[in-house]
Parts: structure tokens; sequence; C-alpha cells
């Protein structure tokens, strides 16, 4: 299995190494050649299986040699053992046709964990067999940058930076990211909003001298091990409800788009899904583009749902790409248009991704209200983004089942679920004591030149 750049200038690379990159040198990102096919008994046969072993089934041909079936295997069966919950991503019923998929069950307590676990597990492999030593540096919104550190806390063969929006992020996944006491774990504080952490780490990434010179490595939503593991929970929730005998639909609560486009990857690998909804914020930039056609970058506004407080939605270049069949050099186009604030997408292209996807979006009095009519109505506490997705999949809801992703445990987001419910959400056991332990982290101005230093400096042996 080959991986080539959306920019197609970049060198065509395999699952490891397109893993271990992150970003294509030349701004793209790494997707895989073809998208393998399961048959339709392949799928059937999943509907009841362990987690891990639909897991094992969907990532495999995506792998090629660069994993043995042992190695993948046993990557898979220590990612998720450390999960709360034995099904791993369980479903809950929230109304006649309407289902909620809990992904928050990992040990940060967002969907993130899903993938960060296994590339943690992935990445120890690859680099112990190379004996090569990586500066894994990432942006994030909140969600990213614990379940990143949490999956490469005390690894020898890495140092992990990750930027987060000072004064953006919530409490619990503050404290998730500057509690770790591992030395190989530098949490920074940036100036700025979401969009300036992934600005610089776009900057760093196209620095070559730089990039080379720390072995730098990328494990934001834009790396394909990231997305292909996500792709997994597609597959077991909707087997559980009778695909591929029957369609089901699903709605995702969206910032970087690398959640949803897993289930349109799904989707192409021949699950059958009726619909793919888009469920966005007050920044919407993705429901204004399938609606306008139209990708327009607005100022972004800070929400009780700050994981999807973003106006670049990067993985969204993916879904561009093959809308505009798998012609590189104009996204490279698209892309420079997009630095000077938009871009309008041919009639073509447009057509295509309202095949594929729906949308629609949720202000914050509508999220409320949501996540108080669900606690009333079934006793199922939302955090903010799965209240997101399901006020966006209520208004959805058509003859197949839905499926919402909830994409965070409440307890991450307890003031906006208190304001809502006047119940304060608990954290589960492992993390009782967050609150206790001693925080470390290092604020930063929006300084690419100061930054790069400060990465040298620390990761100086
Ligand atoms: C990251 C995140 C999202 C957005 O996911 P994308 O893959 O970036 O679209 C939504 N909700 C929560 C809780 C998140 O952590």
């Amino acid at each position: 299995m080959k991986y080539i750049s959306t920019r197609g200038n970049a060198p065509v690379l395999s699952f490891e190494d397109a893993m271990l990159t992150g970003l294509a040198r030349d701004g793209g990102l790494y997707v895989p050649e073809t998208i393998p096919k399961l048959s339709h008994s392949g799928i059937a046969a999943m509907a009841g299986l362990p987690y891990e072993e639909v897991a094992f089934r969907v990532i495999q041909p995506f792998v090629g040699n660069s994993f043995s079936d042992t190695e993948l295997m046993e990557a898979i069966t220590t990612a998720y053992a450390g999960f709360g919950h034995v099904a791993r991503a369980p479903l809950v019923q929230l109304g006649p046709n309407h289902h909620l998929l809990e992904l928050f069950h990992g040990p940060t307590l967002a969907f993130k964990d899903f993938a960060m676990q296994l590339i943690g597990q992935l990445f120890q492999i690859s680099l112990g067999r190379r004996g090569e030593q990586v500066t894994i540096v990432g942006a994030t919104s909140g969600d990213t940058g614990a379940a990143a550190i949490e999956a490469f806390r005390g690894l020898a063969a890495a140092n992990i930076f990750i930027l987060f929006p000072n004064g953006r992020v919530s409490e619990v996944q503050r404290r998730q990211m500057t509690t770790p006491t591992e030395s190989n774990v530098h949490a920074i504080a940036m100036d700025g909003t979401f969009d300036t952490c992934q600005g610089m780490l776009k900057d760093m990434f196209n620095d070559f001298k730089f990039r080379d010179g720390v072995k730098l490595a990328g494990v934001n939503s834009i790396n394909w091990a990231r997305v292909l593991t996500q792709v997994v929970y597609y597959f077991s929730s909707a087997t559980a409800l009778g695909a591929p005998h029957r369609k089901v639909s699903f709605t995702v609560p969206t910032g970087n788009f690398g959640d949803i486009f897993a289930g349109y990857i799904a989707k192409r690998m021949g699950l059958p899904i009726d619909r793919l909804v888009i469920a966005t914020n007050r920044n919407d930039i993705l429901h204004r583009a399938i609606r306008t056609g139209r990708y327009d970058m607005d100022t972004v506004f800070p929400t009780i749902t700050p994981s999807m407080d973003i106006q670049v939605s990067s993985n969204f270049e993916r879904a561009l790409f093959d809308a505009y069949d798998r012609d590189g050099s104009v996204i490279a186009q698209l892309m420079g248009e997009m630095k000077q604030g938009g871009f309008g997408i041919s009639q073509g292209a447009l057509e295509v991704l309202r095949n594929h996807f729906d949308s629609g979006s949720s202000v914050e009095g509508e999220t409320s209200a949501t996540i108080k009519a669900i606690f009333e109505t079934t006793g199922e506490v939302l955090c903010p983004h799965s209240a997101v997705g399901v006020k966006v999949g209520h208004n959805n809801l058509g003859s197949s089942p839905m499926i919402t992703l909830a994409t965070a445990h409440p307890a991450k987001f307890p003031d906006a679920v208190e304001a809502a419910t006047g119940l304060l959400p608990v954290l589960p056991r492992w993390l009782a004591d967050l609150f206790d332990r001693p925080e470390r982290l290092t604020e930063m101005p929006n300084n690419l030149q100061k930054m790069k230093s400060l990465i040298c400096e620390r990761i100086a042996p």
C-alpha cells in the first residue's frame, strides 16, 4: 500500500513512513493511493466481534508490509486494554431511531484516545526497530494534546511538544497536559487560538532544515494513521445495528474534519452509510462550505465546545482532493488561495461533496438546551461537543438508524454541563486527584524563531 500527497508533489511513502512523517513535504496530506474494499460478507462477519478484532480487519489492508499481522494485533490489543469499557465504543439509544456512540472511555476521556493509544504503540515498534529518536510536535484545541501526551509520556525514543491556545482549553484538558511528570513531555501555552498553534506547526514542518535537524514527527489529525484508526468504530457500530444488511447514517461533531473523514473512508471501503452529517458549532466554515460552495475563513469565536473552535479545517483537504478527481495541482492552488482568506469550490466538486456529506450547526443556546433535554428524557449526560452532534443529528433523522458520535466525556467540560443540567459530572476514578497534581507548562508568544530555539534547547542531550 502506497501513500501519496494531496498536493501531488511529495515522495510516495509506505504506511510506516507516512505515519512517522505526518505532513507531506509539499504541505499536503498523505492519502492511500487506493482505498481497499471489504466484501459484503466480510463486513457482515464483523457483527458481534470484539472491538480489537474489528480493528484488525479494518486497519490491516492499509498497512501493507509496514507491520506484521502479529505486531499489528499486539499493538491493537495493548492500545485498547486500558479503556474503561469492555466494548471500547459502546452504543446507547437516545430515541426511536437515534443512537449515541460513546467514544469517551479511553484514558483521557475523548475519542482522540482511539487513535493516539494505537499510534503510540506503532511508533514504539517503528522507532525501536530503527533505533531512531524523534521530536513530536502537535497543535491542540485541547483533546489531541492530552491524548498524545498520555500515549507518548515516558517513551525514550520521543520528546513530545504540545502547543495549546493559552486560556482557551478547559481546566481538565489543561491539567491533563500539564500534570504528567515525565521529562519528555513539554506543554506549551501559546498566545493565540488553535489556528495560531496549527499555523506554527505547519511553519515548522515547512522549514526543512529544522524539520530534518530535530527529526520532526506529527501526530495531529492530519496524520493518516489517526484517521485510519477512527474508521474502525464506524464498522463496529454500524454492524451492531444491522449493517451491511441495512444502511445507517452518522452525525459527527466536527472541527478539523478528521473524525467525519474517517466515516467517508468507511463508506468508500464498502460500509453502506446512508448519510454522513457534519455538525459544527458557531464556527461553521464547513457547514457554510457545503451550503454555499465558498470555503472562506472567518474569525474564531470561543464557545462552550472549544475542541471545535476551528476555522481552517485541515482534513477537508483530503475530501477536496477526491472531489477534484485527485488532481494535486488544483488542490495546491486552492490552498494557496486559502492563505488570502478563501476560495470557491467548483460546481463539479461541490456536487461530489454534497453527495457524501450533509451539514448543520448548533449555536450555544441550542447546545445547552440539548444537554438538558437529553438528560431529562434519557438520563444520558452529554458533553457539549456531543450535544452539538445530537442536536444536528436529531434534525437529520430519516429512515436509516442515526448514530451520533459522542466525542468526549461530560466531566471534561463540567461547567457547561452543570449550567445545563444542574449536575456536576464526576471524573472517573483514575483521574480523581487531577486537580491536586502540580502543573508544569511553558508560555510562549506567537514567534516561530523562539519556538524553534526552545525545542532545540529542550531536546539537546
Ligand atoms: C477533536 C474533537 C472534535 C473534533 O474532531 P475533528 O476530528 O477535529 O473533526 C470534536 N469533539 C471533541 C470532544 C474533540 O476532542
